[in-house]
């Protein structure tokens, strides 16, 4: 059985990450997306929340879960069996920093595989923070974003940030 993490904020779950799980869920047998709940960036969401917003989104698809986890990934990758790391590559957002991360991870468990999926054409420009911005400023985000994502965004930027 092959476990795949798929690690990331998720602050919150966007269409490009459900994508990248739903594409992924056909590979391998068990895919656990992995909330890290201290990224350096600034939230908008708790890891609760975060957490039950990604849950909700991948309801659908019975071999993905979502966990929240603290640390380093290799280790909660160990933790949990996983032999493959998961990430999505937008064209020219992440190749740098998922570059430099991959080498890092590799050096510190060569044993855990690293495998990357090409952000599909409609999500190249979507990340998390493009979307809470344009969401506080009112735009429309209903094609990027499950209903209660809209819903959660709105009411957290509009009310609260
Ligand atoms: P980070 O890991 O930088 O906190 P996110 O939590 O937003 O970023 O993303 C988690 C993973 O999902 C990363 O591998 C990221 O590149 C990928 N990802 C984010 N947005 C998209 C998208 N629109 N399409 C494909 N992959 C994406």
């Amino acid at each position: 059985m092959t476990i795949a993490v798929y690690p990331g904020s998720f602050d919150p779950v966007t269409n490009g990450h459900i994508d990248i799980a739903t594409r992924a869920s056909k590979l391998f047998d068990k895919i656990i997306i992995a909330v890290f709940d201290t990224p350096s960036k600034k939230l908008v969401f708790t890891t609760e929340e975060r957490v039950e917003l990604a849950t909700k989104a991948v309801d659908d698809l019975s071999n993905v879960k979502v966990v929240a986890f603290s640390g380093l990934i290799i280790h909660f990758a160990r933790q949990v069996n996983a032999k493959v790391m998961i990430r999505g590559l937008r064209m020219s957002a992440d190749f740098e920093r998922e570059f430099e991360m991959a080498m890092m991870n590799k050096k510190l468990d060569p044993d855990l595989e690293l495998i990357c999926f090409m952000a599909s054409q409609d999500y190249q420009f979507l990340s998390s923070s493009l979307l809470k911005e344009v969401a506080s400023l009112q735009g429309n985000i209903n094609d990027l974003v499950p209903e209660f994502v809209v819903k959660a965004i709105k009411r957290r930027v509009l009310t609260e940030m």
